[in-house]
């Protein structure tokens, strides 16, 4: 089994008070965890056993029948979450300038990319993901619904993500998206990781690998 449910990349209660230790606690000790249960009992036994969560992800992305389609979404629930975690910083911090240059040509600025990336996570109708992601050289927005990831087609990059499943903000914002969406993205959007990831050109990212924002 190579599969590894990743601790979370700072204390659990690093990110107060725009996200609560409760909520991490739950967010990562339960729900994350019991992607992580759920994906080693269905694959356990099979040819998928011994394969890395990426490669499990792609070769079920488009798979028919319900367990290749339980392992898809619980195998990308886990990479997305491990995405997410680094997604996010304690300290929040400014936008690295090679970042807020691609900003302003793809989006027309920071102002203009926070405005469609808050629409994006208001409009996503139920569960999901919004993603910063790189496509054809171009910076896009992504909302993608349930266990929707990226790497899934190969298509975009991901630079950064925000979960915009309930779970991810009853508990501190009860049913205000927009509330927690801003405090992403005013407060906790780790757009070091963002740079970095647009720097590195990796496309492959192991959320259980130490600085694994540089993964070639
Ligand atoms: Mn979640």
């Amino acid at each position: 089994m190579r599969i590894e449910c990743p601790p979370l990349p700072f204390a659990d209660d690093a990110l107060e008070p725009h996200m609560s230790a409760e909520t991490l606690r739950l967010h990562h000790g339960k729900h994350q965890k019991a992607y992580f249960d759920k994906l080693q009992a269905l694959v356990a036994g099979t040819d998928f056993a011994d394969l890395d969560l990426e490669t499990i992800i792609v070769s079920t992305a488009k798979a028919r029948g319900a367990k290749p389609k339980a392992i898809f979404d619980n195998a990308a629930q886990l990479w997305n979450h491990g995405f997410f975690w680094r997604s996010l910083a304690p300290a929040g911090g400014g936008l690295p300038a090679a970042l807020a240059q691609r900003l302003e040509r793809d989006f027309g600025g920071f102002a203009r990319f926070r405005e469609r990336f808050a629409a994006a996570a208001a409009g996503l109708f139920g569960s999901g993901w919004v993603w910063l992601a790189e496509r054809k050289g171009k910076l896009e927005i992504l909302a993608l619904s349930n266990a929707g990831t990226p790497i899934a087609d190969g298509a975009s990059r991901p630079l950064l993500t925000l979960d915009v499943w309930e779970h991810a903000y009853y508990v501190d914002y009860r049913n205000r998206r927009d509330q927690f969406t801003a405090a992403f993205l005013d407060r906790l959007a780790n757009w070091d990781f963002a740079a970095q990831r647009l720097a590195s050109r990796a496309t492959a990212f192991d959320p259980a690998a130490p600085g694994a924002a540089l993964r070639a």
